[in-house]
């Protein structure tokens, strides 16, 4: 074998190699299904006697695809390190270049490097930038380009016979649905692995991992503040978790503490939230105009609330004196006999939609700030549950598992229908924020006035306001 350093000046540029990632699987945590399936793949790596001449397949390609921070690196070289053979990687977007024939030699001198060296492993972060649909928009122009580097790794990857002794290449991409099919056939990326956000287990899991080497009083009390900070993260990526207990080591180090404690992590929870959405945290110190914004989505979201209630969650209370990109209503829960319809699910999109749609109906879609950008976020995952999981939709029959379950011209079936719930999702929310916009402005005014509203009052200005008839949604 070759020692790794002999790659290459010119190729060191654009690909990363490591002998071994000395990653394992115990470094990735929450959604353990997602180990197991991988744990096959890494057995046939190994050569594992079991496999020898059965005839058991393995995928030439895996695809891993989820949203930024989730863990798709880790888990690349997770496989490598619990196989023990080298990782090559590379960037999609390092494919796409202005000189001609560039992206298609950097392909073959990433697969011959990994060949060289097989059992290897290549992983392509960001694939989504070199193997989007052909003939698609063009959006980072060098179309011909990409083109080529695409077609190269597919000849590549026909090239090769799924052997022992392969080089597996693995995928990373957040947008499954703008990649070309061709890159989804089956001899190709034919194993696709979802790697979605992490359930409050899931975190809390993650959360430990990460504090294997941090120093906390007891280890009853790093259980205790890490459950607790696993509750107060939702929608948090693995990365982001990480970072909150790195940067509460940082202020426990500055605070001349020896043990991480609860006020650190909160400090840092906030911080961590705040690189995202300013940090502002006191009213006094958020901008008038932000407060108006915000005063307006907390109204939309209050409206909405009061015209599509969620039977199990109702409304508190709301405010303005914090800023964060999700809304602050409060909500009471009703535990126990939950069951929800399909037309709860729908009501939920509609709901998720207020914040965007507010802020385009008050403020035009070209004035938009952040502090509504996850509402899209929220409302199409949503949607996705709705027709992923719950086996209420048009789908039908078909009941899928995960994500992973779905096959390519499926992935095409779920887009469209998606599209479908958020059309009418949007064009409801418009409809009733229309209808009830004197509510809307009675509670704003109340907002920004006073800083905050119950439940009770948004429900008795909902009740007397004045409507504004308009045509009616239907799904
Ligand atoms: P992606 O490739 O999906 O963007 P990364 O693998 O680069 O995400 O994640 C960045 C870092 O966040 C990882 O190196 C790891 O430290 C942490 N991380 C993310 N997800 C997890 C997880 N499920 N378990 C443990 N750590 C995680």
């Amino acid at each position: 074998r070759r020692a790794l350093g002999s790659l290459g000046k010119s190729r060191a540029k654009f690909i990363s190699a490591e002998e071994t990632t000395g990653v394992t699987f115990d470094d990735f945590a929450g959604q353990e299904y997602i180990k197991r399936e991988l744990q096959e793949i890494v057995r046939i790596l190994k050569n594992d006697e079991e496999f020898q001449n059965k005839g058991i397949y393995c995928p030439k390609g895996v695809l891993l695809h989820g949203p930024p921070g989730t863990g798709k690196t880790l888990l690349a070289k997770a496989i490598a390190g619990e196989a023990g053979v080298p990782f090559f990687a590379a960037n999609g977007t390092d494919f796409v270049e202005m000189f001609v024939g560039v992206a298609a030699s950097r392909v073959k001198d990433l697969f011959a490097s990994a060949r060289s060296f097989a059992p290897s492993i290549i992983f392509i972060d960001e694939i989504d930038a070199i193997g989007s649909k052909r003939g698609g928009p063009d959006i980072g122009g060098g179309g011909a380009e990409r083109e080529q580097g695409l077609l190269q790794i597919l000849t590549e990857m026909d090239g090769f016979k799924v052997s022992t002794s392969q080089v597996l290449v693995i995928g990373a991409t957040n947008r499954l649905d703008i990649l070309d099919p061709a890159l989804l056939r089956k001899g190709r990326f034919d194993k696709i692995v979802r790697v979605g956000l992490p359930s409050k287990d899931g975190r809390f899991a993650i959360l430990k991992v990460h504090a294997r080497n941090k120093y906390f009083r007891s280890e009853e009390e790093k259980d205790v503040l890490l459950q607790e900070i696993a509750e107060l993260t939702e929608d948090f990526t693995g990365a982001e978790l990480q970072n909150i207990l790195n940067e509460a080591g940082i202020l426990t180090a500055r605070k001349d503490l020896d043990y991480i404690g609860r006020e650190e992590l909160l400090e840092a929870l906030k911080r961590q939230k705040g690189t995202f959405e300013t940090g502002q945290e006191d009213s006094t110190d958020i901008p008038e105009e932000l407060k108006l914004r915000l005063a307006y989505r907390e109204a939309a979201v209050a409206v909405l609330a009061c015209h599509l209630p969620d039977p199990y969650r109702p409304i508190i209370e709301t405010d303005i004196k914090s800023i964060r990109s999700q809304p602050n209503m409060r909500y009471a829960e009703i535990s126990g006999r939950v069951f929800s319809r399909k037309n709860d699910y729908l009501n939920a999109i509609v709901r998720a939609c207020g914040p965007r749609v507010i802020e385009e109906q008050m403020f035009g879609i070209d004035n938009m700030c952040w502090i509504s950008s996850k509402a899209t976020l929220d409302a199409s995952r949503l949607a996705e549950f709705l027709i992923l999981q719950t086996g209420m939709t048009a789908f039908g029959k078909a009941y899928y598992r995960n994500q992973s379950d779905l096959v390519p011209n499926l992935a095409t079936k779920l887009e469209a229908l998606r599209d479908e719930y958020m059309r009418f999702a949007v064009e409801k929310c418009v409809s009733v924020l229309r209808e009830y916009h004197s509510a809307v402005e009675t509670i704003t005014d109340i907002l920004l006035e006073k800083g905050e509203i119950k439940a009770e009052e948004i429900w008795d200005i909902y009740k007397k306001a004045p409507q504004i008839p308009q045509p009616a949604v239907s799904p």
